[in-house]
Parts: structure tokens; sequence; C-alpha cells
């Protein structure tokens, strides 16, 4: 472990949160939603919401994430600017690909009645084959169910071959979890450089791509590149962390037409929020500092 994750793995919680707050839209489902809301009036700015929670391996939790993720729809409603995020070990992992795909499946219908897109999220490698295979199994009866891909890993390649011809939704991002060096890159310049190589695949191929990552210059590059392939701007779009301060780049995007989605993660109970708000301040731990910065300008009203 480095020493910025040992640090921010000692943070105390009540800090943790205060440094991660910018990262949370709050602790309800109703502060989700009108997260959500605002950012679209204000800015027509999309979202997809996350209920933040991982790793559970208690029955009882999972049926109250579960819960949560059906409540949250039914506050959604039909709308056309929130679409939501879930993750395996958040639903049932633990008891097998067939107990979790199970459950997935039943948000993913109630979702797809009022017509709300749901994103399987991906996490760490031991999770990679049934992530795929859930998406692959759900998606044939739900053909907006849509996942990620991270560009970081080596059998990435493979994992794109392995969709041809299903014209999914496919987030791709270089991935946020460490890999081993056995299996995946270590140089982020060349997790970068793959993932345009990526995104020339899946756009290619027919998937509608979702560009997840906040380097203006890989945003950049992705659009070019989209462009020079004659894609037109309904096959593709921009996604983004809410929190990271790109307020400024993203309303330039939505401007030129591009469609931009941030991630908007909420929890009902603070204990599940930590892990995601840890790992946010270990990608980027120079956030306390703006963090400090914002709070002692807003105490003595300067900016
Ligand atoms: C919407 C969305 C969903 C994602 N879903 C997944 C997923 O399911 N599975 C997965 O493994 N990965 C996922 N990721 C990827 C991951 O969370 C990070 O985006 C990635 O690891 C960070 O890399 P980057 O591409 O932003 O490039 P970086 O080089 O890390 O960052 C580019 C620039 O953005 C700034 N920046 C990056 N992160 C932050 C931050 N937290 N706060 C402030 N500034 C920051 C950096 O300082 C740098 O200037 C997702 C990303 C997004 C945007």
């Amino acid at each position: 472990m480095g020493l910025k994750k040992f640090v921010i793995n000692l943070a105390p919680t009540p800090l943790v949160k205060l440094f991660a707050s910018p990262y949370v839209a709050g602790d309800s489902i109703a502060l989700a939603t009108s997260t959500a809301k605002k950012f679209w009036e204000q800015r027509q700015v999309y979202s997809t919401i996350d209920l933040l929670g991982e790793e559970l391996e208690d029955d009882e939790e999972v049926q109250y994430s579960a819960g949560v993720y059906e409540r949250l729809i039914e506050a959604l409603g039909q709308q056309e600017y929130a679409t939501i995020s879930l993750k395996p070990t958040q639903l049932g992992s633990h008891r097998g690909t067939e107990h979790c795909q199970k459950i997935i499946e039943s948000i993913v219908a109630k979702a797809e009645k009022y017509n709300i897109k749901v994103t399987l999220d991906m996490e760490d490698h031991n999770f990679t084959d049934m992530t795929l295979d859930i998406f692959r199994a759900i998606h044939k009866d739900h053909p907006t169910f849509g996942t990620v891909l991270q560009s970081r890993l080596f059998r990435n390649d493979d994992d794109i071959k392995s969709l041809k011809g299903m014209n999914a939704r496919i987030r791709l991002c270089i991935g946020i979890y460490n890999e081993p060096k056995e299996i995946a890159l270590q140089s982020k310049s060349e997790m970068k450089k793959k993932m345009l190589e990526q995104l020339e695949v899946l756009l290619k191929e027919g998937h509608y791509a979702e560009i997840a990552t906040h380097d203006q210059a890989l945003i950049d590059k992705s659009i070019n590149l989209a462009e020079k392939l004659n894609m037109k701007k309904d096959q593709y779009e921009v996604q983004m962390l809410m929190g990271v301060p790109m307020k400024p780049y993203q309303d330039q995007l939505i401007q030129n037409g591009i469609l931009v989605r941030l991630y908007v993660p909420f929890a009902e109970k603070w204990k599940y929020a930590t892990a995601y708000c840890k790992r946010r301040l270990t990608a980027n731990p120079a956030m306390a500092i703006y963090i400090v910065k914002n709070i002692l300008h807003k105490m003595t009203g300067r900016r």
C-alpha cells in the first residue's frame, strides 16, 4: 500500500466525510434525485445515480440495498435526465453469479417500466468475469442495460471482442482499482492511449460509448476520433464524477452539443460511503486542499 493510501485509510470517518462531501449528493434518495434534477434544469447535465456500498456479505444488507434502488426508481419516475448505476458486490455477488443476477435483473426490469437505464459498474479484476456474465445474460432481454470496461486490464481487448454485435451501452474508463502488473498496465499514459484505441473499436462495432475520464486532452482526442469516424453526437457521451471541479469545460462541451453525464453517488447510511470516498481521495489527494480552500473562502466571504 502506498503512503498516501495508508494515510487516507487512517483518516477518521468525519474527516473523510468532510473532504469527500463534493463527491456525494447526500444521505437520502430525495437529495440524490434533487441533485440530478438541479443539474438538468440549471445546466442540461445528465446524471447516473449510484447508491454507495460495496463488498456486502450480509443478506439483509443486500436486501436493503436492492430495496433502496427500488425506492430510487419510484422517486425518479419517468424523466429524461437520469440513469442509475449499481455494483455486483452490493447486490448479492457473495452468493454467486446466479443469485446476484436475479437481484440485478429484478432492479433492471423495474427500472425499464419507467424507461430508466441501468449500468453495471465494474469493480476489481476478481469480479470482471462475473460482471460480464451478468451483463450478457441480462442484456439479452433488456437491451438498454449497460456496463463498464477498464482499459488498464490486459484482457480488455478480448472482452471488447466478446461483446461484438451487442450494440450495447459501454462506459469506457481506465479503471480506478490498482491492479497487479501481471494483469494490467501500470502507466496512466499507456492506459489512456489504450482507452483511445479501444474507443475506436467500440464505436466502429456500433456500441454506444460512454467516455468516462477527467482528462481534458483525452476527452478532446476522443471527440475528434468520433468525428473522424463520422459518428453522430447521439452515439457517444462524456461522463465525469460529480465533485471534480470541471464545470466550465463541461458547459463548453454541452454548448458544442456533447451529452455530459455526471456520476451522482448517495448513501442513506454513511458507513456505506467511506470506501468510495477514500478511493476518490486516494485518486486525488489535492482535492482535500481544494476543499479546505473552499471552506476558508466561504468563511471569509472571499472567492
Ligand atoms: C462516470 C464515471 C464512472 C466510472 N465508473 C468506473 C467503474 O465502474 N469502474 C472503475 O474501475 N472505474 C470507473 N471510473 C474511472 C475512475 O473512477 C476514474 O475516472 C479514473 O480512475 C481516474 O482517471 P481519469 O481518467 O479521470 O484520469 P486522471 O489522470 O486520474 O485524472 C485526470 C484529471 O482529473 C483530475 N481528477 C481525477 N480524479 C479526480 C478526483 N477524484 N477529484 C478531483 N480531480 C480529479 C486529476 O487531477 C487530473 O488532473 C469511472 C469514472 C467516471 C468518470
